[in-house]
């Protein structure tokens, strides 16, 4: 399996000087797994030169795309993703519940709404809803795919992949807390990314920041290293930064959560995700 981050950013697009190395797209990655089937998960604006990507291949595009939630900085890209006006292209959508409903409520119903001026039903590409995860496993070939519900505002999906016997975890718009009153806390989600190779998790904010951002759905770099350790992880990746963040603010975020971690005795591989960056499973 090589999974290639797309964009890595949280909220809204940053681009500029100061995000060159980490990147200023927002969520969106490619994993291809070693059948040569082709998953994508989410729609930021990383989709952008995710198609352009593919269209300069040359070949048709047929892929699953996988939706965590439809929160904007997860589909804004989607009408910018060239293969959709491809009638080659065969997208078959799956992914938290209802996100066909947000793919579409993008684009003209044909009454003038909508954020886009082309209607949904005029996109080229064959769009397809599997609407399977909701309800269980999603099997592709030889690979494997659970889910685990987001704690996070609306709801939404983290991603679980198994692959001859390598698994890689994708969970973004989270919330880890140390104890809740209600909804879940870090143990919760011990059980979904136990022993994986890869986690790669929201740290939007700083351990300092949380409070003030309580109810938010997202996570600082503390409570994701917390998960990991407690999970038996390998490898931990920083992702969705908040968009203030530079260049030199991730590269110390990452240094600190090494930090955090080798006081704990680990030597758990940690890094900030890249845009443009690829990691083999
Ligand atoms: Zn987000
Ligand atoms: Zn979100």
């Amino acid at each position: 399996m090589k999974i290639r981050f797309w964009g890595t950013r949280g909220s809204i697009a940053a681009p500029g000087k100061d995000t060159v190395v980490y990147g200023g797209n927002t969520c969106c990655l490619q994993i291809l797994l070693d059948c040569g089937e082709m998953v994508v998960i989410d729609a930021g604006s990383g989709i952008r030169p995710l198609g352009d990507h593919l269209m300069a291949k040359g070949k048709n595009v047929d892929i699953h795309l996988l939706m965590t939630h439809v929160h904007w900085d997860h589909v804004q890209g989607f009408p910018f993703f060239d293969p959709v006006f491809k009638p080659t292209t065969r997208i078959i959508v799956d992914g938290a519940p209802r996100c066909i409903k947000g793919l579409r409520a993008i684009f003209d119903s044909g009454i003038g709404d909508g954020f886009f001026p082309i209607r949904f039903e005029d996109l080229g590409a064959d769009i397809r809803h599997l609407d399977r995860l909701p309800y269980g496993p999603l099997v592709i070939q030889n690979t494997t795919i659970t889910t685990v519900p987001l704690h996070h505002p609306q709801g939404g999906f983290g991603f679980r992949f198994e692959e001859d016997g390598k698994s890689f975890v994708f969970i973004t718009d989270n919330e880890l807390t140390r104890k809740v009153w209600r909804g879940k806390c870090i143990d919760d989600f011990v059980p979904f990314c136990q022993d994986a190779d890869i986690l790669v998790h929201d740290a939007q904010f700083l351990p300092e920041e949380i409070e003030a951002h309580r109810g938010w759905g997202h996570s600082d770099h503390g409570t994701a290293l917390e998960l990991a350790l407690k999970a038996g992880v390998k490898h931990l990746v920083l992702f969705h930064y908040e968009p203030a963040r530079t260049d030199a603010d991730v590269a110390l975020i990452e240094k600190k959560c090494r930090t955090l971690a080798l006081k704990q005795g680990s030597n758990i591989k940690i890094e900030g995700a890249r845009e443009g960056s690829e990691l083999i499973l």
